[in-house]
């Protein structure tokens, strides 16, 4: 079947940036699952989803699909705010606590009590590529449709 609205669609995906760099690669877990038309996927790649088949396979580069990088997110934040008993280190990701719940940042710089944190997404202002690869179309059941994601393997698992 052709992905349409409420299809749950099972895909595996290599992310590279524009200097061919893999960021992500599905093919060391379970590939992902996820209900088609919700919004819940980089807009862009499910626009190319969109009517395609099990077992084809595309290439999508798309320009800032994170957004891009907004000047003056750099927050400096006390340590004890840290979600994560690791130590910071400038120029990692860390997850700080939030009113909005826990929310992953990028160290820029570690003081003694404070770190200095870039709120933008990590892959905010980058140009992304993703290699596409459809493993599997199905209908969503209704449990599926009324949760708003897709279940089983790859998906929420509840
Ligand atoms: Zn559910």
């Amino acid at each position: 079947m052709n992905i349409a609205q409420d299809s749950v669609v099972t895909f595996h995906y290599r992310l590279k940036d524009k200097d061919g760099i893999v960021l992500e690669d599905s093919h060391d877990r379970d590939a992902i699952a996820y209900l088609h038309g919700r919004n819940t996927m980089v807009p862009g790649l499910e626009a190319e989803l969109d009517g395609k088949n099990a077992g084809d396979s595309f290439t999508v580069t798309l320009e800032n699909p994170y957004g891009v990088r907004k000047e003056g997110s750099i927050q400096r934040v006390p340590i004890k705010h840290l979600a994560t008993k690791k130590k910071p280190i400038a120029g990692s990701p860390t997850v700080l606590n939030t009113e909005q719940g826990p929310r992953e940042v990028m160290v820029v710089k570690v003081g003694r009590f404070n770190i200095d944190v870039d709120t933008n997404h990590p892959y905010a202002g980058k140009t992304l590529t993703y290699d596409v690869e459809i493993v599997d179309v199905r209908e969503a059941t209704a449990e599926e449709v009324s949760h708003g994601h897709a279940h089983g393997p790859g998906g929420h698992q509840h």
